[in-house]
């Protein structure tokens, strides 16, 4: 590849920076050139080479005649690994009492130890967890316009959790999505979920029923991805501010390198000169600032999903524990209390049914004082 495209080329191949850790930054749209300079159209394609036509480049590249392939299938076949015929197959799960081969006795040893962890419960989330991975593959557009083009780079990018929730700071990331090149920051933006943009602002207890749809995503749109020295700000809507500049100007007050801005909706993925593995920052309502990692970039492959609507793809989301009303332990909560002479404690937490008996009589009369707040269960998301 150097030798092709000189020194520039070579700027844009990812190398460690530090090992195992993360990478130089380089141009992800210039890697890409790279690449399809490089491969063949037909390494990428998402159409399968026939087997004749496998089997002729096979016998080019081996140097070995017909004869000789046909020989290799009989022998490599996966016929040959059978120790039964087909028609009669072995119970493969069932081994001798006392087994004498050594591996018969690992085997059994490790049979036996998984019927003691056997639960009678289907763990739901589980399945959902692994199903939301497992649903994506190979899936093809209905539509064939949606199809992903072939050399289209996938990015994966970690988000965690907002940097001010301690607990989860060594955690698996709170969701993972793969993003196509084409496509632009705001696209990942809109597709981050966080507790933060639900919130409603706003004490109720005098009204509980006019707590209002509208959440803080609808009110505070301003935020900005921060790669490599440049903020880039949403600025799709006419009341999006550059929150970046507070520290900006900070910053030059330091004596810091000059940071850069641009435009989130301007920007596409194959702009970025990034690192690989290193932590990037991504921040809305003013302060809820989370890790953003981008850990993966590759070509796509016909078993990924082709579905370009389906993009970016969530691909793992991590749950948490849902905090339960404080009265019945069983709904998750809606409302927090403060200052409730009512309450046990002091925030206290309510489903919306507990709340209501407990501090309002048949006419919806307040009783008693204290103060009541929308609360957004970050389990909500599970
Ligand atoms: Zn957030
Ligand atoms: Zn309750």
């Amino acid at each position: 590849m150097a030798e092709s495209g000189g020194a520039e080329a070579l700027e844009n191949v990812p190398v460690y920076e530090y090992i195992d850790v993360n990478s130089k930054p380089f141009h992800i749209g210039s890697f890409r050139k790279l690449w399809l300079d490089a491969l063949k159209p037909d390494y990428y394609s998402y159409t399968e080479t026939p087997q004749e036509i496998q089997d002729i480049e096979f016998i080019e590249e081996m140097r070995i005649d017909e004869e000789t392939l046909d020989e290799l299938k009989t022998i490599c076949s996966v016929e040959r690994l059978r120790c039964h015929s087909e028609n009669n197959p072995p119970d493969t799960d069932e081994i001798p009492a006392e087994p004498k081969l050594a591996t018969l006795k690992l085997r059994k040893r490790r049979q036996d130890y998984k019927k003691t962890l056997l639960r009678d419960h289907v763990g739901r989330h589980d399945a959902y967890a692994n199903e939301m991975e497992v649903l994506a593959v190979g899936r093809k557009p209905k539509d064939p316009q949606d199809l992903v083009p072939e050399g289209e780079l996938i990015l994966t990018f970690n988000v965690l959790y907002p940097v001010i929730f301690e607990r989860f700071k060594y955690v698996r990331p709170h969701q993972t999505h793969h993003v196509l090149g084409s496509q632009k920051l705001t696209d990942l933006r809109d597709a981050i979920c966080c507790v933060n943009d639900l919130q409603v602002f706003g004490e109720f207890s005098e009204t509980p029923n006019m707590v209002p749809q509208f959440i803080s995503k609808d009110h505070y749109k301003s935020a900005f991805f921060f790669f490599e020295g440049t903020f880039f700000n949403d600025m799709r809507f006419p009341e999006c501010r550059d929150i970046s500049e507070t520290t900006r100007e900070w910053a030059k007050t330091y004596d810091f390198p000059e940071f850069h801005t641009a435009r989130m909706e301007d920007t596409v993925f194959y702009d970025l000169k990034v690192k690989v593995g290193y932590p990037y920052l991504y921040c809305h309502q003013g302060d809820c600032e989370h890790i953003v990692i981008l850990t993966d970039v590759r070509l796509a492959h016909r078993d990924d999903c082709l579905d370009s609507k389906h993009y970016p793809l969530l691909t793992h989301k991590h749950r948490v524990v849902t905090r339960k009303c404080s009265v019945c332990h069983l709904y998750i909560s809606r409302w927090v209390t403060t200052n409730d002479a009512l309450a046990p404690m002091n925030p206290c937490l309510f489903c919306d049914q507990c709340f209501r008996m407990f501090h309002y009589d048949k006419d919806g009369n307040k009783l008693g004082d204290f103060k009541a707040y929308s609360y957004v269960d970050p389990g909500a998301f599970n």
